[in-house]
């Protein structure tokens, strides 16, 4: 019998840090003696810095896609990731034989597959099957250190929340861009709606309402990591186990 798999979705704008998180965190399990496998799912990415158990570019090739059906860059990806799933059967095959601890899903930078279509979620259930899953959300530090970006990010990843069904664990990534100072205030931000309604002046009921919601269902989850620079693993990898155990309650 299989042993107790986790299916670990890295989600997050193009450019926040997901594959390099995927290469980094698979390298903290391992050391942690976690046997990790890591899935990637971007058709259009050139190098990896991780070698990938399971990688879509074996059955779609984004640039091919592009030709044949005359798209654009953005539309490319989009319809080679509904592609991988006319090959749903030979990918679960091959996915079927992996067996790990923790299985790292790298996913690609179009977000609009897992926060507005129902492809996202197709596929990561196709993929993780009857075993548990969550999901990382990576907001990117340089954006999310102005205080609408940093909204309309937690919007994004409530909204995959939504699509994905599964729980979602927020990280700031990237923080060793940011100053001492700038990082606090973001913390204080995902702490108390309060401090981020200060900084956002005058709103209108219904953006306050949101605000206040956004943040009630986010303080005790907003992980602060500069992947690059190792660190936050520790807190993350504590967070990742406090999800697993809460299983579906957690929200
Ligand atoms: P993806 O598009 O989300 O997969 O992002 P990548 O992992 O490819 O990273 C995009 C860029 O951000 C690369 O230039 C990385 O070197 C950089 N990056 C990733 N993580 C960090 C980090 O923790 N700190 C900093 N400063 N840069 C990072
Ligand atoms: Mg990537």
């Amino acid at each position: 019998m299989k042993r107790d798999m986790y299916y670990v979705f890295i989600l997050g704008t193009a450019g926040s840090g997901k594959t390099t998180l995927t290469k980094n965190l698979q390298d903290y399990l391992l050391d942690q003696e976690m046997d990790t496998a890591v899935i990637n799912l971007d058709p259009a990415v050139e190098h990896l810095p991780y070698t990938p158990d399971f990688d879509v570019r074996d059955y779609v090739d984004a640039y091919e896609v592009m030709q044949n059906y005359h798209l654009g860059p953005n539309s490319s990806l989009i319809a080679s990731i509904d592609l991988i799933l006319t090959k749903a059967s030979e990918i679960k095959s091959e996915i079927d034989q992996i067996e790990a601890n923790y299985v790292l899903v790298d996913t690609p930078g179009q977000i609009e597959l897992f926060a507005y279509r129902d492809t996202g979620r197709l596929i990561s259930q196709l993929i993780r099957g009857n075993n548990k899953a969550l999901g990382l959300f990576l907001l990117d530090s340089f954006l999310a250190k102005e205080a609408r970006s940093f909204i309309s990010l937690l919007l994004l990843s409530s909204s995959i929340k939504f699509r994905l069904d599964l729980p979602i664990i927020n990280i700031l990534n990237k923080i060793d861009l940011l100053t001492e100072k700038e990082l606090e205030q973001i913390l204080a931000w995902g702490d108390n709606a309060e401090n981020l309604i200060d900084e956002l002046g005058r709103l209108d009921e219904y953006s306050l309402e949101l605000v206040n919601l956004l943040i009630e269902s986010l303080s005790y989850n907003l992980i602060p990591m500069s992947s690059e620079e190792g660190k936050g693993f520790n807190e993350l990898y504590a967070e990742i186990q406090r999800v697993i155990a809460g299983g579906e309650d957690y929200l």
